[in-house]
């Protein structure tokens, strides 16, 4: 800004001096060249006056003299020969004494360093009489000034520098008070700018909260979230990370994921840096983790990643259950059709002696009974495993329940020699009357099954603490500690050839879990080896049908 003002004052300074000089100088020109105008009329009329008594070549002027003839004829001139001089006619100053009676011109010399000026009188006999004196021109006039030109400039210069410093001061001084945070009122040349100032003050102002505020969104957002979260600048080092990935991966920002220690997610991170969808599991904790990573693209280039977090655990283990499901289907099912295959085929050969024919026989109804049961089983827990969506949901009474299954149970009871009795009073749940009624037999045929001759049965409803409960207590076999945590378990069996000696799919308490699960009640088993067991079922939770609402 200084030299801007510097050279701004030095070229004002110059010009000024350039044309006051110029001006000045023309000027003064003009009223020397009035004044030998003048001095040249004195002159011509004094030698007008003595030309009666002398001649022109007698006299001793210093000017130059010429005498022309009214038709331009040159007749005498002090400096040159007459004879060789060309007419004169067309002078101006000549034809304007001609005319006027008396004239002036100026010329420039062919050097151009003077410049002549000619006065001319007409006189009496009709002859022109002519002056002429040189004066310099102007050019050479300020040529001759360059010297005191420079000196001035230089002046001009100091006093441009001094003045420039000066002024860029001054005009700053205001400007550098100016509080960019906080204007105040100043200058009216300067009020323009604090009113913009103001203004970008507010606007950056509302433009920070509205960042502000979409930060705290975001965090806010990203930190509850259970998902991990994180952001990564294209060396692959954490930008930014929720807590939930924070915690996973013990990582904090400006960590570089292309070098921790787990494979999956290095892999995943290069893949995303070089532009590509990335998806690959990973295992922490004994949990599974879908590691998510996509690029974010900015201008075509890849600018870094967002990596998001998923734990798949569940999915996983659900995975892993359906294909074992898949696998013990298959098994189980094996086993009855192969022997179904095997006592029909040795009965269709003929093979089979008559007499044991109804034995072959009453061997293949029991398969395909189990095979039916097994089957039905099946089709109940996938039901089940869909969710139960079209199960419908009624008001039943399960003691009302207990005491119809038990009348269907009554001739296994009696078979097994076991008594079976339903305690308790009416106690209205609400749910899915055919679920009830699967889970409340299972229980109770398991308890008919796995108990021992002139053994009972006890199905007690009540409520405790206001939460209606269903126990199943039976006399049985019991199930050893070890095993009770498992036969909740699909095709979980204690006791394999027992389970299928009388009949059992090992889908029954299964069944039963996914009906607790699905009134949202809870279990509770208890069983002593060779003294009994006891199942209660707590319908203690809110039911899924109000839950969904
Ligand atoms: P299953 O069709 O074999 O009875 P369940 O799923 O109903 O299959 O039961 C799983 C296993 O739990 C049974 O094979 C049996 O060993 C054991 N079990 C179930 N209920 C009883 C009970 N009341 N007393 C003793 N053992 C039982």
């Amino acid at each position: 800004m200084t030299g801007k003002i510097f050279r701004n004052a030095f070229l004002m300074g110059v010009l000024v001096l350039v044309i006051a000089g110029a001006l000045f100088t023309a000027m003064l020109r003009q009223r020397a060249a009035q004044e030998t105008y003048r001095s040249l009329e004195a002159q011509a009329r004094l030698v007008q006056q003595v030309m009666d008594t002398q001649t022109l070549q007698d006299l001793e002027l210093e000017d130059r003299v010429t005498l022309i003839a009214a038709d331009g004829t040159v007749l005498y001139d002090s400096r040159a020969d007459q004879g060789q001089m060309d007419n004169h006619a067309r002078r101006p100053e000549v034809l304007a004494a001609l005319r006027d009676g008396s004239g002036t011109a100026s010329r420039r010399s062919d050097t151009l360093q003077e410049e002549y000026l000619y006065y001319a009188l007409r006189l009496s006999d009709g002859t022109v009489l002519r002056l002429c004196r040189t004066q310099t021109s102007l050019g050479a006039l300020l040529w001759s000034m360059v010297g005191p030109l420079m000196g001035i400039a230089a002046a001009v210069l100091l006093v441009a520098i001094a003045w420039s410093l000066y002024l860029a001061r001054e005009i700053t001084k205001p400007i550098n008070e100016i509080a960019p945070d906080d204007p105040e009122d100043t200058y009216p040349e300067l009020q323009p700018l604090v009113d913009k100032l103001r203004q970008q003050n507010r606007t950056i102002r509302r433009q920070m909260d509205e960042l502000n505020r979409r930060v705290r969104e975001f965090a806010a957002l990203t930190e509850h979230m259970s998902e991990g979260f994180l952001l990564l600048d294209r060396q692959g080092t954490v930008l930014s990370g929720n807590h939930s990935a924070r915690e996973l991966l013990k990582t904090e920002k400006g960590a570089d994921l292309r070098r921790c220690d787990d494979t999956a997610l290095r892999q995943a991170v290069e893949t995303a840096l070089s532009g590509a969808h990335a998806g690959h599991l990973m295992e922490r904790g004994g949990s599974v983790y879908q590691v998510m990573a996509n690029p974010v693209q900015s201008n075509g280039q890849v600018a870094g990643a967002v990596i998001l977090l998923l734990d798949v655990t569940e999915r996983e283990q659900r995975e892993a259950l359906r294909r074992e499901f898949s696998a013990n289907v298959s098994h189980e099912l094996k086993t009855p059709l192969t022997t179904i295959s095997g006592f029909a085929e040795l009965m269709s050969q003929g093979l089979v002696p008559p007499e044991k024919v109804a034995e072959f026989s009453g061997d293949i109804y029991r398969e395909s009974r189990r095979l039916v049961a097994l089957v039905e089983d099946i089709i109940k827990l996938s039901h089940l495993d869909e969710g139960g969506a079209d199960m419908e949901w009624e008001t039943v009474d399960l003691y009302e329940l207990c005491r119809q299954v038990a009348g269907h149970l009554r001739y296994a009871a009696d078979n097994h020699q076991v008594t079976m009795e339903v305690r308790g009073q009416p106690t209205e749940i609400r749910g899915s009357r055919q679920l009830l009624e699967e889970m409340v037999y299972n229980l109770c045929d398991n308890a008919v099954k796995y108990n021992r001759p002139g053994g009972w049965v006890h199905v007690d409803v009540s409520r405790v603490q206001g939460t209606p409960c269903l126990t199943v207590t039976d006399s049985g076999i019991g199930i050893p500690h070890a095993h009770q945590s498992r036969v909740f378990e699909r095709f979980y069996r204690v006791d394999k050839s027992h389970s299928k000696a009388i009949g059992g799919t090992g889908l029954g308490l299964s069944i039963v879990k996914h009906a607790a699960q699905f009134h949202n009640a809870r279990l509770e088993l208890r069983s002593q080896p060779e003294q009994g067991t006891q199942i209660t079922v707590f319908f203690d939770g809110v039911p899924a049908e109000r839950r969904s609402l």
